[in-house]
This record gives C-alpha cells, sequence and structure tokens, in this order.
C-alpha cells in the first residue's frame, strides 16, 4: 500500500524525552480524509502515556489527540468533507460501528475497544495509531469533526479533548441553573468545566491548589473559588454542593471532596490519577452520595460541543508552543504551571 512520509515527535520509553521521529501515514482509501496539522494541543494524557503511567503504552508513542488541521485530500466516497475546509479529529480515529455502544453514539465506550488517536491497534496497517504531533493525518470521515469557521483554530484544538471531555459529563448529569456545581483542578480540562458549568447557568465554584490562579478562576467564569488546602475555606461548603467534576491528574484526597456533596450529589472524576485513590466508604453513605466517571464523548456529542462553542464564541486560554518546546511544557504542566493549555504550532516541524 502506498504511504505518505511524514515528520512526527515522539518518544521511545517511559524515561526518554520526546524528538524527531518519521512515521508513514496511508493514502487515503475511498472513505478517508488526509488532514495537513495546523495545531495540536498537549493534554496531560500525552503525559500519562509518554510515561506509560498507566501500563498500555506500545513505544514509540507519538502523541497528540486535540488535532486541528485543513483537509489536503479526500477520498471518492467522503461526504462531509472537501479540500480546504477546516477540520478536527479528537482522542478516537475509529470503532466497530456495530456493537450496542457504538450504536447509541457513544463510540468512546465500543464493546469491541474504540481505536484511540495513539498508541491504539491500527486496523489499516496492523500497527499502533500514531497522534497529532505530526504534520498530517487521515482519518476515516466518520471520525473527523467540523470545527467551527469562526473560532480561533489554535484555541479550539483543545476542544477536541478538554473541550468534550469537561461538557459531556456537565451535560449527561443535566447541570444547569439552579444547581451548586465545583470544578477541581484549574488546569486544560478544568477551565474548560468552569467555562461550560457557568455558560450552563449554575452556580460555578472552582476547587484549585493554586492561590494564583484566583483571579483567572473568576475571569474564566468561577462564582467563587475555594483553595482546597485550606481546611476552613472548604468547611465553609461543606454539604452544599449538587455536582463536583474532577480533574486532577495526580493523588489526592477525594475524600475531602465526597464532604462536600449534599443529599443524592454526584462527585464525576475525568482525571486519571496513575495510582488509585483512597475513597472512605462512609463518606459516601451519609447523607447518600454517588462517585461516578465519565470518559471523553461520543463523535455525535463532540460535534454538538463544538457547534456550541462556536455559536456561543468558548474557546480555551491558550499558550502556543513550537514542538521543540514539548518536553519543557511537560515539566511545566506538571508543575501546575499552564494558562491553562499548551497548544502547539505545527508549522514549527517543518522548520
Ligand atoms: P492539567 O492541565 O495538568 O491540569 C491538572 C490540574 O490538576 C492542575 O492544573 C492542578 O490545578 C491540579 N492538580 C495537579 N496536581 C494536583 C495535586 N497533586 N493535588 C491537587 N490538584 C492537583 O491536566 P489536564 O490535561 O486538564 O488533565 C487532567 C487529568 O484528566 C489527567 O489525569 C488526564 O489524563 C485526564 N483526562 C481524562 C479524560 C477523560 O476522558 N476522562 C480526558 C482527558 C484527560 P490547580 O493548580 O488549580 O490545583
Ligand atoms: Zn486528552
Ligand atoms: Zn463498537
Amino acid at each position: 500500500m502506498p504511504s505518505i512520509s511524514t515528520k512526527a515527535f515522539a518518544t521511545q520509553s517511559a524515561t526518554s524525552p520526546l524528538g524527531p521521529f518519521s512515521i508513514q501515514r496511508r493514502e487515503p482509501t475511498p472513505s478517508d480524509v488526509a488532514i495537513d496539522i495546523l495545531y495540536c494541543g498537549v493534554c496531560h494524557s500525552d503525559i500519562h502515556f509518554a510515561r506509560n503511567e498507566w501500563g498500555m503504552t506500545t513505544y514509540p508513542v507519538v502523541p497528540g489527540h486535540e488535532i486541528l488541521g485543513r483537509v489536503t485530500k479526500v477520498g471518492n466516497k467522503v461526504k462531509k468533507f472537501k479540500t480546504g475546509d477546516l477540520a478536527a479529529v479528537g482522542c478516537l480515529v475509529d470503532s466497530c460501528r456495530t456493537c450496542d455502544h457504538c450504536k447509541k453514539n457513544l463510540e468512546q465506550f465500543c464493546l469491541n475497544t474504540p481505536t484511540f488517536t495513539y498508541s491504539g491497534q491500527d486496523k489499516h496497517s496492523g500497527g499502533v495509531t500514531y497522534g497529532g504531533y505530526s504534520e498530517n493525518i487521515v482519518v476515516d470521515e466518520a471520525f473527523v469533526l467540523k470545527a467551527p469557521s469562526n473560532l480561533n483554530p489554535a484555541a479550539a484544538a483543545p476542544l477536541l479533548c478538554a473541550g468534550i471531555t469537561t461538557y459531556s459529563p456537565l451535560r449527561h448529569w443535566k447541570v444547569g441553573k439552579g444547581q451548586k456545581v465545583g470544578v477541581v483542578g484549574l488546569g486544560g480540562l478544568g477551565h474548560m468545566g468552569v467555562k461550560f458549568a457557568h455558560a450552563f447557568g449554575a452556580h460555578t465554584v472552582l476547587f484549585t491548589t493554586s492561590p494564583s490562579k484566583i483571579a483567572d478562576g473568576k475571569r474564566l467564569g468561577a462564582d467563587e473559588v475555594i483553595i482546597s488546602k485550606n481546611e476552613d475555606e472548604m468547611k465553609k461548603h461543606a454539604g452544599s454542593f449538587d455536582f463536583i467534576l474532577d480533574t486532577v491528574s495526580a493523588d489526592h484526597d477525594i475524600n475531602a471532596l465526597l464532604s462536600m456533596l449534599k443529599l443524592d450529589g454526584t462527585l464525576v472524576l475525568v482525571g486519571a490519577p496513575p495510582t488509585p485513590l483512597a475513597v472512605n466508604a462512609m463518606g459516601l453513605f451519609f447523607p447518600r452520595k454517588h462517585l461516578a466517571g465519565s470518559l471523553i464523548g461520543g463523535l455525535k456529542e463532540t460535534q454538538e460541543m463544538l457547534d456550541f462553542c462556536g455559536k456561543h464564541n468558548v474557546v480555551c486560554d491558550i499558550e502556543i508552543i513550537k514542538m521543540q518546546q514539548i518536553n519543557e511544557a511537560y515539566e511545566r504542566m506538571l508543575k501546575s504551571d499552564v494558562k491553562y493549555r499548551f497548544v502547539i504550532d505545527m508549522a514549527s516541524l517543518k522548520s
């Protein structure tokens, strides 16, 4: 099969830095869209994967699943896209499309394992999938999304993971007016959680460990900000939340967060710390509480989220970096030092 030689950035092991790497993309099949990547967001999952913190990485890994670019070629059966269109790809590039979950537009929960954008099993090559830290990507049109043309493309790229991962649970649990809603952690996901909860009309409260983020939290849409390490501040809000979205990437005290919920309140985990969190069962009993999880979103909901963002002018707050700055960017993210998503300008990969 002919293929396209493509520049990328990869890491070869859990302890190596990322560096230049060459990959092959397939020539578009009749249902494929070839995309020249303009911008790719940097998700904390990229770090977990690059360093094999979840124990599921296949090396070499080319991370990146917040992809926005321009269509350069389409297969002859493609209907939704034409050359020159803006197009986006998130965490999924395929799924079985026939199981119960796929039929319900929940491809992220495909019972036959969804094909993740990187470190997944590539059905075409038989090898692994390579993500967005690369010049281009070739994806079946069913897994390519339309990016709103009125949004800054660099600031829209992280909507493909940070956006949908926070939008989906807020919609699923019907967060809105009359509710007190917490978002834990002001990073890539958290800052979008604050924006969406505010846009949906909830009384939005940010929990942060970083006092330096109080003003930004309010600017982004939080009605109140709680410094989660301050016990007195936490006590004042105990038992008062309808819903809390936890985006924290490292070990932390979720029992303290559970104590913030009121009767039948729900704490949803989207952050995925590499080590298991310790849950005190007693903290869930009184008064009755729910602890749940959520994973990105299906294709239909991701398009709905992008359209919502286009209509309401919602984008991410970003810091643009060059591909060559990625290792430094990872170190800054690990120190919670990013405002609030790094986005790679892929033109830097060509230079
Ligand atoms: P990020 O930008 O690095 O933000 C994480 C935030 O968590 C930090 O900014 C910090 O906020 C807070 N934090 C970090 N360490 C902490 C600690 N030890 N104790 C308390 N708070 C801490 O990461 P992200 O890209 O938003 O990703 C967050 C997590 O979600 C990652 O684990 C990622 O893998 C996961 N994720 C899950 C899904 C899904 O579908 N479920 C999708 C994407 C990402 P403050 O400074 O405000 O405290
Ligand atoms: Zn992600
Ligand atoms: Zn399926």
